[in-house]
């Protein structure tokens, strides 16, 4: 039998799954950060990728035919001719690109993705200043360089990591505006998720006893990764994260893009993920509830009689998707004496906010939505998927696994390739 390996490098630790060929979870590995012991990222995630290797059962390992790993989105650093980073990385949330923004502005597409201070592209131009650059060969994602460690090979990377470094995903190629940068260093070759890169270093192979001749497969983002493990995988099936904030993605047959709802899409083989996020979500209700009282509380939520209070709950104004008002104010009133109709009325808010959502991406052009999975802290409360049925009128369950490791193990057992729907 043949078995395969995810690993996720997510920002609270990473993780390893190990799966059959019929997609079961045989194992599975977790090692948090430990940076108050390491000096730095890289030294920790190298350690980190060590661990979940010599993790892996033994007899487990020697049947391990592919792996991929997933890291977190925009997370970068520089290396240089043999693959040695120049400098520490900069991770998926550094701010600092936000400096060459303006550069930016007068040469990329109005609108167009990269203009964001978090953005691989943004986060490049602003490291061109640094000493170290003149040391740099190659530009690396978080996810394209731990792969490089298992295979060797630098200067690769996937479709789904390059989006946010300006590559062209629908033309499979970087744009001409991108050369009027003049980057002086290498950027990525990029492959389709999932694609075979090259067999493990035979030191690595024998090392960890693993096969010398598994293949390691280019790789995915974090959220991209636990799209995959939710189980949707036909246009018009969806998958909502109900944690801090509120976040949907729209499995869809036509790309859709909209900068002023924060709307973008990652192509996913034949198909495209398309998405948005809004402020409201779990963060709010953490704000007035317990985890316990969340649970008491909607036991006793009648989910067939809908709640006559209509907010629109946010911590401090603003939201982007699907009212996009940066001064859009907190609607939290009036708020009755018994909590458990104050969270009634939230839990209903936001299903109208989600079911809101999901008509503008279908406004769009997005496909017609047919199934809502579910991830994320919110989850586990089944009236408010019963509430969230009401409005939006297709089935919604949970996801059949939430783990990006799973959905990278998923990535490793079938290459993407040209068409998602045959392949998962
Ligand atoms: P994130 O990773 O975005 O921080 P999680 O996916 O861990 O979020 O989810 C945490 C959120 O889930 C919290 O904000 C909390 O309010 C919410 N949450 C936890 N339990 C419940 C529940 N039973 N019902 C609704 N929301 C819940």
């Amino acid at each position: 039998m043949v078995l395969y390996l995810g690993i996720d490098f997510g920002t609270s630790g990473a993780r390893g799954v190990v799966i059959d060929d019929e997609a079961r979870i045989l194992s599975q590995m977790r090692h948090p950060w430990e940076m108050a012991i390491d000096a730095d990222w890289v030294t920790c995630w190298e350690k980190a990728l060590w661990r979940l290797l010599a993790a892996i059962p033994g007899e487990l390992g020697r049947q391990i035919g592919a792996i991929a790993i997933n890291g977190t989105s925009s997370t970068i650093l520089l290396t240089d001719a043999t693959g040695q980073p120049v400098d520490a990385p900069l991770l998926y949330n550094d701010g600092r690109g936000s400096m060459v923004l303006k550069n930016l502005t007068s040469i990329a597409p109005p609108n167009h993705t990269v203009l964001s201070a978090t953005s691989s592209l943004a986060k490049l131009l602003w490291m061109q200043q640094l000493p170290s650059f003149r040391q740099a060969r190659y530009l690396l994602h978080q996810a394209d360089w731990l792969a490089f460690m298992l295979h060797g090979k630098l200067g690769i990377s996937d479709y789904h990591n390059a989006l946010k470094l300006g590559y062209d995903v629908e033309k499979f190629q970087y744009p001409q505006w991108l050369e009027k940068l003049q980057i002086p260093i290498q950027l990525p070759q990029v492959l389709a998720p999932g694609t075979p890169i090259g067999e493990l270093r035979p030191e690595i192979a024998s090392k960890f006893g693993l096969r010398r001749d598994c293949l390691v497969c280019a790789g995915t983002t974090d959220s991209i990764a636990a799209f995959l493990a939710s189980g949707a995988k036909l246009p018009g099936e969806a998958v909502t994260s109900l944690g801090s904030t509120l976040v949907l993605k729209l499995l869809s047959r036509t790309r859709i893009e909209d900068a002023r709802y924060g709307i973008y899409s990652h192509r996913l083989g034949d198909l495209w993920l398309t998405g948005g996020a809004s402020n409201t979500g779990g963060a709010v209700l953490k704000n007035f509830f317990t985890d316990q009282e969340l649970v008491s509380l909607s036991r006793n939520i009648d989910v067939s009689t809908p709640s006559e209070l209509d907010y629109y709950p946010l911590l401090k104004e603003g939201d982007r998707f699907p009212i996009n008002d940066p001064q859009l104010l907190p609607r939290l009133e009036p708020r009755p004496d018994n909590p458990g109709e104050f969270l009634h009325g939230l839990l209903e808010s936001m299903a109208r906010i989600e079911t809101r959502g999901y008509e503008l991406l279908q406004n769009l052009g997005a496909d017609q939505l047919t199934r809502v999975y579910t991830a994320g802290g919110g989850a586990a409360n089944s009236a408010w998927m019963g509430i969230r049925g009401r409005y939006l009128k297709v089935p919604v369950t949970a996801s059949t696994n939430t783990e990006a490791a799973y959905g990278t193990a998923l990535l490793a057992m079938h290459k993407l390739g040209t068409s998602y729907l045959g392949s998962l």
